[in-house]
Parts: C-alpha cells; structure tokens; sequence
C-alpha cells in the first residue's frame, strides 16, 4: 500500500477511536516518525497531509531537515538526546519529547538563550518501570516540574512515554490511563514554565487505546511508511 493510502487509513482509525472515547478528531495530531526512512518517502507522508515528522537521532534529523527545507514540516525529537547535540537541533524542531534529566533541561535552557528562542519540550515518564527504558519515575515528575521553574528558554507542554510492548495492547491500557492521571493532576497545579496541552503516547500497535485514555500526540511510523528494516537504536 501506499504512504498516502496508509496515511488515510490512520486517519480513519483515529476518527473512530476518538468517537469511540466521546473526543474530537480534530484534538489528535499524528506525528509520522520517520526515523530509517529516507527523504523521498518522508516527503511523500508530507505529500499526503502529515505536517509533523518525527525523528530519534539527531543526525537523521539534521539530514532530513535540510532535504524537506521547502516543505511546511515540522519536526520532533522523540528519541534519546544527548547533550552535546541539543546544538545541532535547537532551531530545527517545533518540539523535544524526550527529555528525561536535569542536566540534559539544562543544555537545552542555554542552547535556546544563545539564539533567543523558547524551546517546548515535553517530559518522558517511564510509567512501566523498564529498566531498558528511558523517562523520569512517576515520583520524581513534580519535583522535576519545580526546578524547570529555573529554565526561562523553556516551555514545557506536556508528558510523553513509551508504553512497554506487548502482544495486545490493552495489556497497556493502564500506562496510559495512569499518564492521563498525571497529566490531569498537573494541569490543576501552577509551576511556572509549564502548560499542559500535550499528552504524546501511542504508536502503531497501541495508539488506539492511548487514544481512548486520552492522547492527543500519537507517533506512528511502522503503519505509515511499513516494517523498518533496521534495527534504529
Ligand atoms: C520508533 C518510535 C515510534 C514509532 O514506532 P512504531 O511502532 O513504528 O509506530 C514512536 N515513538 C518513539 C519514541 C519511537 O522511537
């Protein structure tokens, strides 16, 4: 099938997901995560009406960055970030879904000063506890939020995870339904930097119950652009 036909097919998914859970369409943005793929197919998402590509490696972004430069695209950091490369994608994306430490808030606070910019960044939780993955505890998010209140340069929009895998995904319900809980719960507190409008979980195996739980950013790239055929990481 074709990058626009599975695009289409996505679409419809999330249509029904969404009236499924009582919540508009309209409110769920996907972010076709285009990591391995190269620029002609990424090209062809953007072709077929996806606006936010998604990419884990900062060369890969880079790269594609320049080669969609005459495409609206709008690019996110979903991977892990290191610190000494936040340089390289700092005026690049629209958003940084991953960030997980102090120090790596830090390098992203003095990055954006240096070229005057406000930098939205969404928090990763590791609600699974996986040892294998990346993301702050779910107990250390509030004191995180407190000492984001020093970083002028950044705006934080949200919470994002990785659900651990699993066969079938209602397995996983609950890590959804808890970030949901989280995500509520801040929304009522007032830590200066921070506005929660974003909730980025689900991908192509869950997304739909990530959707009933309340998602409003999915990342879909395997019912996109088909099976990658190397390993990303
Ligand atoms: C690869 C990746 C995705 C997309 O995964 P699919 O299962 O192919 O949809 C989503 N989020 C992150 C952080 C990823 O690394």
């Amino acid at each position: 099938m074709s990058i626009k036909e599975n695009v289409d097919i996505i679409l419809k998914r999330i249509e029904e997901s969404a009236k499924k859970s009582g919540r508009d369409f309209r409110d769920i943005t996907v972010i076709a995560v285009s990591k391995t793929v190269d620029a002609q197919r990424a090209k062809e998402a953007v072709e077929s009406g996806i606006i936010n590509l998604g990419e884990n490696r900062v060369q890969e972004l880079v790269k594609k960055y320049e080669e969609l430069k005459d495409t609206n695209v709008k690019w996110h950091m979903i991977g892990h970030l290191q610190r000494n490369k936040v340089k390289y994608i700092i005026d690049k994306v629209e958003m940084i879904h991953s960030v997980e430490s102090l120090s790596l808030a830090e390098e992203i606070n003095k990055r954006a000063a240096q070229k005057n910019l406000l930098c939205k960044v969404l928090i990763e939780l590791n609600i699974g506890g996986e040892e294998s993955k990346f993301g702050i505890s779910e107990d250390s998010i509030y004191e995180f939020l407190k000492s984001m209140e020093d970083f002028e340069n950044i705006k934080v929009m949200g919470l994002m995870t990785v659900a651990p895998f699993s066969e079938n995904p209602e397995d996983v319900r609950w890590v959804f339904r808890k970030m949901k809980n989280i995500f509520d719960e801040i929304s009522g507190m007032n830590y200066k930097n921070t506005q929660m409008k974003y909730l980025s979980m689900g991908m192509t195996n869950d997304f739909e119950i990530a959707i009933e739980e309340g998602a409003n950013i999915i990342r879909i790239g395997t019912a996109i652009f088909g099976a990658r055929e190397y390993k990303e990481d």
